[in-house]
């Protein structure tokens, strides 16, 4: 399943892209609109869930642990009060409702929203997503599979709207 909930999203900065401190972009970055839904791409368990507003800069992320064997990582959800740029969102409006450590999801369930919390705030609302094959040292680049399951899901909605 694709991660968001929309037919067409810019991809931005790729995987391996350089980041500051000799540190490596371990993912695709998504620009969309804030509060775009943020979906589960596998049926699987949640994981890394921010129960309070994290603090210092710090971002609300889910670490999605697919049936599959592979983890999937999603950063910068929203941190926003609705219609305000504060800040001071709380979980609630990160994450989709009874969405929490533990959890069982199943693919194309509402996570969670977009946003820029954490570092994105100067680049502006994107979804920040990584693939790790097997346990987290293992990160591969999304983006085959992204736009696979994107074109997937172009497919299926032109079919809804010509029967
Ligand atoms: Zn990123």
């Amino acid at each position: 399943m694709f991660p968001l909930a929309l037919d067409s999203v810019r991809f931005t900065s790729g995987f391996g892209d350089a980041r500051s401190g000799g540190r490596a972009h371990h993912g695709q970055d998504m620009f969309c609109a804030k509060w775009t839904p943020i979906l589960a791409v596998v049926d699987g368990t949640v994981d890394w869930v921010a129960a309070v507003r994290p603090k210092n800069g710090k971002s609300y992320a889910v670490l999605l642990r697919g049936d599959d064997g592979n983890q999937y990582f999603y950063d910068h959800l929203n941190n926003d009060n609705p219609g305000t740029k504060d800040n001071l969102g709380d979980p609630e409006f990160a994450y989709a409702f009874g969405i929490r450590n533990g959890v069982r999801v199943t693919a194309a369930q509402v996570l969670g929203y977009v946003g820029d919390s954490g570092d994105a705030e100067p680049s502006g609302p994107h979804l920040h997503f990584e693939m790790h094959v097997g346990d987290w040292a293992h990160p591969v680049d999304p983006a085959p599979a992204l736009r696979a399951a994107l074109s997937r899901r172009r497919a299926l909605s032109a079919r809804r709207s010509n029967p």
